[in-house]
């Protein structure tokens, strides 16, 4: 049975603990869901491994799209054909959906859509830590926000049904706690999805043409509104503690959970307003609760959106209530509410004091890890190869554009090869851009599903302008940074006949890029001529370093019985330490003044054996003789 079987074949009242991201998942079986769409980005990641690995068996149309845009835009034409549809992203793929966003607001939806959005305060694995309930706002949408797996599952269904009852499209947000985090999972009974989609010419407008957008717009003021004096309690929102309590606290998704752990851990007992849903801020909730509270904190994460519309409603009604949070300095503006900056910050407020080896500390204090790139990984090699070539043909201070991927973990030593680092695509936009600036040779490395999603714009757009650069597309087979799924590259084999397999080189050629070559990087010498061959031309020539990811390697490796180590031979080895500082994999290490390699975490690539790492020959495979 698959990992993920258990959670197609729970039955209703069944307990599970799962991860926040399968909860979601089971939600979106429970919800109805025939169509599920989205590009695969931490930390919302998980739900998409579930759902492809299931969604045969549950009757439900899923798609890795090429990018959250087109995810996005695939699952509103479900809806349009009156399908319950879900698509779901990171934080910063709804920036790059968030055209769509703007204009299905307006045009409203027919079946029901929920977008989720899984942020990632405290950027444990992103570039930024947007808040993305600011897209509810801004695009006049709901937005829902659970606090735990439990709610993940349950409020899902409910954002379905608000999107139903108003014909809009529903914010889902998640963080990566809310994700990430394990918990008990009572089971709701599964409804089957309706599969029959049918777009009705009945006379609705889905055209966003100035003349419509304008009725559009008023009509979707005035569903925000009435959901705004719907009454979610019971469902959404709830109200807990000592309704008397001097001051009261408003929260949210796990900011709440962090709250409440304070709360307990130091015995106050106060009354806490817990939102489900956060746009439209629910009037009527709010108002009774600060006609009760002479003093009012609000805690949230991560921007002070319930704090800003809370303010707006003390003004206009409860002007003796004082409002607290991060407005106003108590809470800090950045990062997560971590139980130790939420004891800090509400110590004096709640009158408690924080003794020394009182905060939230693990027993243990872990030694710090640095993010590397995996032994056997073919991206080492290739930046080995590239960092070579610059020397070999001295080129003196080349940009280092680079992409969203594990390749950019070559930002790090040894390597140091990227300058710049933005979002999906730019490392092809901003080094074409260079070479408008400066006369500095430029190369861009960006990965084969980074490529598909948003590189091949920036690619035409360097041809179309003549750019001279050199591009690197590290082709690994998959979308390996968030779990290995698949992308248009993909061979059909890991995608059991799901898609196609594209040609990067086809693409690549077909804009009429001459100079293009593939390499495997796991030989040296040909990826340095490439590469080499690459820097010389002019306009824009394009390397494909095309292997494998090492974990699929491994894994295929282990299916077919095969194990290849390598050890060194402690005669030869010269102590030059070439390998060690120059390549940097991580089964080699220094012990005694000689280089040894650690068999538990060599995968056998042997590309360190090779005279460019090891000029003394001195790592060989190991076999049964040596
Ligand atoms: S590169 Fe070869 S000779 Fe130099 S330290 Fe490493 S194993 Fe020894
Ligand atoms: S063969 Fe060499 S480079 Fe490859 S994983 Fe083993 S130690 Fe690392």
């Amino acid at each position: 049975m698959s990992a993920y079987q258990g959670l197609l074949n729970g039955k209703p009242g069944e307990k599970m603990f799962l991860l926040g991201n399968e909860a979601i998942a089971r939600g979106v079986l429970e919800a109805g869901v025939a169509v599920a769409t989205t590009y695969p980005g931490t930390p919302s990641s998980e739900v998409g491994d579930v759902l492809y690995e299931i969604s045969e068996k549950a009757g439900l149309k899923f798609e890795f799209s090429v990018n959250e845009k087109v995810a996005m835009e695939s699952a509103f034409a479900a809806s349009l054909s009156g399908l319950k549809s879900f698509v779901f992203m990171k934080h910063v793929g709804l920036n790059v959906a968030s055209d769509v966003l703007m204009s299905i607001s307006y045009t409203g939806v027919r079946g029901p859509m929920v977008i989720m959005t899984a942020d990632d305060p405290s950027m444990f694995s992103s570039q930024n830590e947007q808040d993305n309930r600011h897209y509810g706002h801004f695009a006049h949408v709901p937005v829902i926000e659970p606090s735990n797996p439990q709610e993940a599952k349950d409020f899902l269904k409910v954002a379905f049904e608000i999107s139903e009852m108003e014909g809009l499209p529903v914010i889902f947000r998640t963080t990566t706690r809310i994700s990430h985090m394990r918990g008990s999972v009572t089971l709701s009974t599964i409804e089957p999805p309706n599969q029959n989609g049918l777009f009705p010419k009945d006379g609705r407008s889905f055209v966003s043409l100035p003349s419509n957008a304008y009725h559009f717009k008023e009509e979707l003021l005035s569903k925000m509104g009435r959901l705004g004096k719907t009454d979610f309690s019971g469902t959404l929102n709830r109200t807990e503690g000592d309704r008397s309590s001097r001051i009261g606290f408003i929260s949210s998704g796990e900011a709440y959970n962090v709250l409440m752990d304070v709360l307990n851990k130091h015995q106050v007992n106060v009354e806490v307003l817990k939102l489900g849903i956060t746009n439209p801020i629910p009037d009527a909730i709010v108002k009774d609760f600060l006609s009760r509270h002479g003093n009012v904190i609000i805690v949230e994460e991560v921007d002070p959106i319930i704090e800003s519309d809370v303010r707006a409603i003390a003004d206009l009604g409860f002007p003796e209530v004082s409002i607290h949070g991060k407005m106003d300095g108590l809470i800090p503006m950045s990062h997560e509410t971590s139980p130790n900056t939420l004891e800090s910050s509400l110590s004096k407020v709640l009158g408690y004091e924080i003794k020394a080896g009182d905060l939230y500390r693990s027993k243990e204090e872990l030694p710090p890890r640095p993010p590397v790139l995996c032994p056997g990984c073919p991206h080492r090699a290739t930046y080995f190869a590239v960092k070579r070539a610059v020397k070999m043909l001295k080129i003196e201070d080349p940009i280092y554009s680079s992409d969203i991927g594990c390749y950019s973990l070559g930002n790090y030593e040894p390597f140091s090869e990227a300058d710049i680092m933005l979002d999906m695509g730019s490392s092809i936009g901003v080094g074409s851009g260079f070479t408008k600036a400066t006369d500095q040779r430029i190369i861009s490395f960006i990965g084969d599903s980074t490529f598909f999603h948003a590189g091949i714009p920036a690619l035409v757009n360097a041809v179309n302008n003549n750019s001279r650069m050199l591009v690197v597309i590290m082709d690994n087979d998959v979308t390996a940074m968030t779990g290995r799924q698949p992308n248009p590259g993909t061979p059909i084999a890991l995608t059991t006949g799901r898609s196609r397999n594209l040609s990067i080189e086809n693409i690549v050629k077909s804009l009429g890029i001459e100079n293009v070559k593939t390499v495997d990087p796991y030989n040296l010498k040909d990826t340095l001529g490439a590469i080499m061959d690459g820097l010389r031309a002019d306009g824009v020539s394009v390397v494909v370093a095309r292997r494998e990811c090492a974990i699929l390697r491994d894994n295929r490796m282990r299916k077919e019985g095969e194990e290849v180590k390598y050890h060194v031979i402690p005669e030869k080895c010269s102590s030059c330490f070439n390998c060690v500082e120059n390549f940097a994999c991580p089964a080699l290490s220094v012990s005694n003044g000689k280089v040894t390699i650690d068999p538990v975490l060599c995968d056998g690539c042997g590309v360190c054996s090779q005279p460019y790492v090891c000029p003394f020959r001195a790592i060989e495979v190991t076999t049964n003789e040596n």
